[in-house]
């Protein structure tokens, strides 16, 4: 390839830089795709690692294999720390060098989203949230302990705070989170133990809210609580959080006694329109143009949950398939560019319709006019995320994974994995308050 080619960077391998990638396989570019994991994340079915049903391989992939087939593409492991955007390059740490600048002539920030504690960042210690797969597999790691400590304890006193599990946020991760871990208790577990009842595990689903699953229509809202309370999940909502420590949580004044607490809540953008110093939006996210490029900036594109536009007066939800679509377009906005052809019409986002999965054989689902909740929705969830998983080999095992769970109600992944050997502490990206 001439070295005059020009060179597309993207910062991400999640939904948005993958698409745009993948975009640009046919385009005469050099494209350079920098993650700092190592694996493309389908962060949808993170909750069902966090609850035992699938292990980490079964929803992510390498981000070198996915792409192994695009000649023009190269993969680098590594942490973007910053743009220059006059001399147009990105600077990269990796395991042995730090700052190393990658030039480029276009760029894609793709670059998601981590969890926002609504400024009380003193609440992460003790309430980590689900993102990555070792926030999965540390809470899946905490969630199953739980259950062996109090098994171990011959104090029946204890076993209340043990089995007490705390969600705060009850959007679609809080809601599916929730009723998964209903079912590990009540099923999976519940003729395993002979000290503790695993089916008297409380799990408790906080929100401010006035309702669960806000962005869903009310009726669907309703189904989706009367289903987890039939579930027997406790549904508190209108109420803040006041307080998380190493005892639980305090909601209303009340104090809810829990050693594993889980923030569901909020997500804050990546600090891309920093590097930028671009106008962002209230919440940090970098605001785009019609053509999801930064004002003033065409060669720089923004896209998925770190990018801001508003599309009939309202802004666009952080989610996978709005990341999809948006990094699509910019890959082909650039591609058009290099071909000296003419722009593409303005973005803009098609909405499929939105899922969340409450237990099993459950889901609401809305697209358009349509509200379905039940089981063929869950049939429709089901059938949507095996299409979305990224390789064929994951969508074998995750259906066969599923349906052992269905007919079986055994899980897949319940191992209790110490990644440092026998300490204590599961990971140190993730500070669970450990029973005393
Ligand atoms: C638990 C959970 C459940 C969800 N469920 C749903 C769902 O059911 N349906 C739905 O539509 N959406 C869901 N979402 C939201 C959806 O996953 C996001 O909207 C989507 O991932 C956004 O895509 P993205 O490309 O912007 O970011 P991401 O997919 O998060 O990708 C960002 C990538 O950038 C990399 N990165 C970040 N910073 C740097 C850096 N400095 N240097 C190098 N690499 C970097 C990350 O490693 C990551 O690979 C869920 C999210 C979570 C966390």
């Amino acid at each position: 390839m001439r070295d005059s080619t020009p060179r597309v960077v993207i910062v991400g391998g999640g939904f948005g830089g993958l698409a745009a990638a993948k975009a640009l396989r046919m385009a005469d570019v050099r494209v350079v795709l920098v993650d700092r994991q190592n694996h493309h994340l389908f962060q949808p079915l993170l909750y069902q690692v966090a609850t035992a049903v699938l292990s980490p391989g079964q929803i992510a992939s390498p981000i070198r294999s996915i792409l192994r087939r695009q000649r023009n593409t190269t993969v680098i492991l590594g942490e973007v720390v910053g743009v220059d955007i006059d001399r147009r390059c990105v600077f990269v740490d990796s395991a042995d060098r730090e700052g190393v600048a990658l030039e480029y002539d276009y760029l894609v920030l793709a670059t998601g989203a981590s969890h926002s504690y609504f400024g009380h960042d003193e609440f992460a210690r003790f309430a980590p949230g689900l993102k990555s797969l070792a926030d999965a597999v540390s809470i899946r790691n905490h969630v199953l302990r739980a259950f062996e400590q109090a098994e171990a304890e011959e104090d029946p006193k204890r076993h209340r705070d043990l089995l007490t599990f705390v969600l705060v946020g009850a959007g679609p991760t809080g809601v599916e989170m929730a009723g998964a871990l209903a079912i590990l208790v009540r099923a999976t577990l519940r003729s395993e133990f002979r000290r503790v009842d695993p089916t008297s595990a409380r799990i408790v689903l906080v929100d401010m809210a006035p309702r669960v699953l806000g962005p869903f229509a009310e009726s669907l809202s309703a189904a989706a609580q009367a289903r987890l309370e039939q579930l027997g999940v406790e549904v508190r909502l209108g109420h803040v959080v006041d307080l998380i420590d190493a005892d639980g949580v305090v909601v209303a004044g009340e104090r809810i006694a829990s050693k594993t607490v889980v923030w569901t809540a909020g997500v804050a953008p990546s600090p891309a329109g920093k590097w930028l110093k671009a106008p962002t939006d209230r919440a940090g996210r970098v605001r785009v143009q019609p053509d999801l490029s930064v004002p003033g900036h065409s060669e720089i594109f923004v896209v998925g949950d770190t990018a801001s536009l508003d599309q009939d007066g309202r802004p666009l939800p952080g989610v996978a398939q709005v990341a999809m679509q948006q990094g699509r377009y910019a890959g082909k906005v650039i591609h058009r560019r290099i071909g000296a052809k003419s722009a593409p019409p303005p973005f803009r986002y098609f909405d499929k319709g939105t899922m969340a999965v409450v237990g099993k054989g459950f889901a609401v689902l809305q697209t358009g006019r349509l509200r379905l909740s039940g089981f063929l929705a869950w049939l429709a969830w089901a059938a949507v995320h095996l299409e979305f998983l990224g390789q064929s080999s994951l969508r074998v095992s995750v259906f066969v994974q599923w349906v052992w769970l269905y007919v079986t109600g055994q899980r897949g992944s319940r191992l209790i994995v110490n990644h440092q050997g026998p300490s204590r502490h599961d990971s140190p990206s993730i500070v669970f308050h450990e029973p005393s």
